[in-house]
């Protein structure tokens, strides 16, 4: 056997997840289709939470150094496009994410049973009398062909999901994700000629369905401004550009850098294990269904696979079921959190603008509909927290679908099973969501 793991995708999730499996000293090899300077190089806001640092140093053991830290934000303003806005105050930092995969990739080729291939990229699994022995290479510079052995397969290659994607179909893992479980995400880096200090998610509900924008200042007065719309809409740059017109501090703006991306926008994946196949961060859907974002859930998948993968292949018993804990563990720390983004991303979709401004005017959504929500709330709660409400009977109906929505999804994500018990919850979960969106496209 070459490798005891072998991980494709050397970004956070896959990173991370190389750090733990080495300080357990198993034989690790990363492969990325960048090149090592290139690490980090995507679409993305990099905010990461105060919370998800203070993990990364328990539980890997890594304190992320300060150069890679642009600027604290300890504020972030929901708003309606144009219209309502509240504060909220959350403790987050801005990373340079080609830093902080620098400092850990560098950290890891220290490490005598570590191996790292740059410029590789993963076209798939090798299946031999059903199990998987190896994945296959190219080198993109020679063209040459490889086929690596492993005992286990990470795939840490965020949306592309490639070896998800080649696990033929099975119970467990889902390949294909339904095209409104996916975003479509438009960038650009702006240099304002001004500083431009707030930190931004706005909606517009009425226009952008299940979307979002987002204006995130980075250092030296540039500012990190995107959008992402669930679907696959072919204008999001004229959508893009209308909301860049509208906002006075962008006029005289230079365009720096601009990119674009395909991001899951859902909860996550029902299993992340298939026989020796382990897949974690965006290729396991491990998302903020509402905002995109995912360092966050993805660091957390990473420290649970990896330790399980650690459990298991020193067991030397390595399938679907060794590895399970991993699901469980997972699922019941964040599978009802990002549940409930997901119905409050179904929520949102169906409001109007309208009804938008007036819970944001009223600060019945976040973050006290959040918090309570993910508390467990009772429908009265809602009541309590508006008078204004018991004026808007459409409205009532769909808090009330929320609330019932979230209630059940929580329920059903703590009651995650064990190996045994999966197609029964699967087939559950498929029910709950049949029904939830169908109330919600009433
Ligand atoms: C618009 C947008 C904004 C975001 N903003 C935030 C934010 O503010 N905060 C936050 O926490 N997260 C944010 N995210 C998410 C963030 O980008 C991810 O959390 C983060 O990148 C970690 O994802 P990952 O490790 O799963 O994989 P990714 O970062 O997606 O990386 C996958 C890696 O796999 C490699 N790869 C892919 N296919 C292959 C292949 N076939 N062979 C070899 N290598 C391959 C890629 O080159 C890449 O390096 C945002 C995402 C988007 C799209």
């Amino acid at each position: 056997m070459d490798y005891d793991v072998v991980i494709v995708g050397a970004s956070i999730s896959g990173l991370l997840t190389a750090h733990y499996l080495l300080k357990k000293d198993l034989k690790v090899l990363l492969i990325d289709l960048k090149s090592s300077k290139r690490l980090g190089e995507s679409v993305s806001g990099n905010i990461i939470h105060d919370e998800t640092v203070v993990f990364i140093k328990e539980a890997f053991g890594i304190r992320i150094p300060k150069i890679v830290i642009e600027h604290d934000i300890s504020t972030v303003h929901i708003r309606q496009f144009e219209g309502k806005d509240i504060e909220i105050n959350s403790k987050n930092y801005v990373v340079n994410k080609n830093y902080l995969l620098a400092y850990l990739l560098g950290k890891a080729l220290n490490h005598e049973n570590f191996e790292f291939l740059e410029r590789h990229i993963v076209m798939g699994l090798v299946e031999e009398d059903k199990q998987f022995t190896a994945i296959r290479v190219q080198n993109m510079n020679s063209g040459a062909k490889l086929v690596i052995k492993a005992k286990v397969f990470v795939d840490a290659s965020g949306p592309t999901a490639v070896l998800r994607k080649s696990i033929p179909e099975n119970r467990f893992v889902n390949n294909e994700i339904e095209d409104f479980d996916r975003a479509v995400v438009y960038e650009e880096v702006l240099q304002l000629e001004k500083e431009f200090n707030s930190t931004v998610i706005a909606f517009d509900p009425s226009k952008i369905k299940g979307g979002h924008l987002w204006i995130i200042p980075k250092k030296d007065n540039l500012v990190s401004f995107g959008v992402g719309i669930p679907g696959m809409p072919t204008d999001i740059k004229k959508i893009f550009n209308d909301y860049k017109r509208r906002i006075p501090e962008f006029a005289n703006s230079e365009l720096k850098s601009s990119s674009t991306g395909i991001v899951p926008h859902r909860r996550p994946l029902n299993s992340f294990i298939f026989k020796n196949v382990v897949i974690i961060g965006g290729a396991g859907c491990q998302v903020n269904p509402l905002i995109t974002c995912y360092m966050d859930y993805g660091i957390r998948g990473a420290f649970y696979a990896a330790k399980n993968i650690a459990i298991s292949v020193k067991k030397e018993i390595i399938n679907t079921e060794t590895l399970w804990d991993y699901n469980s563990e997972y699922m019941k720390d964040i599978g009802g959190e990002s549940a409930i983004f997901e119905s409050i991303r179904d929520f949102f979709t169906s409001l109007s603008s309208e009804e938008f401004n007036f819970i944001l005017e009223k600060k019945i959504v976040p973050p006290s509909l959040i918090e309570k929500l993910e508390k467990g709330i009772r429908k009265r709660d809602i009541f309590f927290n508006s008078a204004g409400l018991l004026l808007k009977p459409g409205l009532i109906h769909k808090f009330v679908r929320l609330v019932n929505y979230s209630n059940s999804m929580k329920k059903l994500y703590n009651e995650y099973p064990d190996y045994g018990g999966f197609l029964q919850w699967k087939n559950k979960l498929q029910n709950q969501i049949i029904k939830v969106r169908q109330s919600f496209l009433v």
